[in-house]
This record gives C-alpha cells, sequence and structure tokens, in this order.
C-alpha cells in the first residue's frame, strides 16, 4: 500500500483537518506555510488521469472548501495557491494523486520560478497548429 493509501486507512499518522467517504485532507510535513494541505482521493490513483471523473471533481471541491476554511481560519491568508504534479517530470514525488492547497501571504518568500527562457510565444500559426494536434487528443480520450 502507497504512504498516502496508509493515511487514508489509519495505519500512518495524520494531521487530518477533513474527511469524507471519497477524499481527505491532511497537513503536508514539508509545508511552505503553515496550513498547507494535502487532498487525496481515497481510492489509488497514480495519475490524474486514472481517476474517475467523480473522484477528480470531489478533490477540486475539497480543495474550495479547503481555501474557504483557510480564509476563515486564524492562519495568516491572504491568498490561496493550489498546485498538482501529475507525473515525476512534472515534479511529482508520492504516486497517489494529490491536490497542494496552501495559504499565502505578503512576504512569505515562496516563489515560483520560470525560467525566462522557457517561457516561448510562438506565432498564431504556431498556436493553431498546437491546438489542432491537442483536439486530436481530445478525440482520441
Ligand atoms: P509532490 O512533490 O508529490 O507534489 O508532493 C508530495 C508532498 O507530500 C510533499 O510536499 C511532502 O512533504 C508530502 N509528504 C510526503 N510524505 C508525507 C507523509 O508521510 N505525510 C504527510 N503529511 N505529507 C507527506
Ligand atoms: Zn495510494
Amino acid at each position: 500500500m502507497c504512504i498516502f493509501c496508509r493515511i487514508a486507512s489509519g495505519e500512518l499518522p495524520a494531521s487530518v483537518v477533513y474527511e469524507d467517504e471519497y477524499a481527505m485532507a491532511f497537513i503536508d510535513i514539508q509545508s511552505i506555510n503553515p496550513g498547507h494541505v494535502l487532498v487525496i482521493p481515497k481510492n489509488h490513483a497514480a495519475s490524474l488521469v486514472d481517476l474517475s471523473p467523480e473522484d477528480a471533481g470531489h478533490m477540486m471541491r475539497v480543495g474550495q472548501i479547503m481555501d474557504k476554511a483557510l480564509r476563515k481560519s486564524e492562519l495568516r491568508c491572504e491568498g490561496v495557491n493550489m498546485y498538482l504534479a501529475d507525473g515525476r517530470v512534472a515534479g511529482q514525488d508520492v504516486d497517489h494523486i494529490h491536490l497542494h492547497v496552501f495559504p499565502r501571504f505578503e512576504g512569505d518568500g515562496f516563489e515560483l520560478r520560470i525560467d525566462p527562457g522557457s517561457r516561448k510565444q510562438p506565432g498564431r500559426e504556431q498556436l493553431n497548429e498546437d491546438a489542432s494536434k491537442l483536439r486530436k487528443g481530445l478525440q482520441k480520450i
């Protein structure tokens, strides 16, 4: 069983914030800011694409609930970031899909660094070609 499945089953300890039949939210042990939670579906799936549409939708619904709770809590929260890494190359370390939800405030030091060289500005022709390729992908779902 994976580490998050073991947390979901109660075998491993976690600081649980929210739980229902299909999902759970608990504090990340390496929080970016206090109140950083991970929302997980209780059904194991390594990738977002392996989740049922219901579980995927529910994970975001619980993310929205966590966003609201953070803003109502005593924790410092002036904004919220959500982050999901789907795949090793995308930065996923735990192979049970999870949504990071964490509070942000002025001067918290968190920064998403994007190498300026990694942002391209293709022309309309290229954008249309990329959209066409993606539409073909859509037809294969
Ligand atoms: P990823 O890099 O896959 O997007 O995020 C994995 C997250 O899981 C990391 O932020 C890491 O701190 C957190 N994490 C890893 N193991 C545990 C654990 O046993 N308990 C909790 N609460 N968080 C964990
Ligand atoms: Zn799992």
